[in-house]
């Protein structure tokens, strides 16, 4: 039993510090691969990757 519990308790911390609350909204930001593409020299486009932390106050920007 004792086993049982402490593993529940490590599975409920993994959890929680995967995500960071976001102060102004309250929702757990997502770690989310953001690819954009970016117009260079000669008309052809690039591909800018960055990874973002998404919560409720920029979710429409990354996802449209
Ligand atoms: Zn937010």
């Amino acid at each position: 039993m004792a086993k049982q519990t402490d593993f529940a308790e490590k599975a409920k911390k993994a959890s929680m510090e995967r995500g960071v609350k976001c102060p102004k909204c309250g929702t757990v930001k997502v770690p989310t691969l953001y690819v954009q593409s970016v117009p260079s020299a000669h008309g052809s486009y690039r591909f800018n990757r960055q990874r973002v932390q998404v919560c409720k106050c920029n979710e429409k920007e990354i996802y449209g």
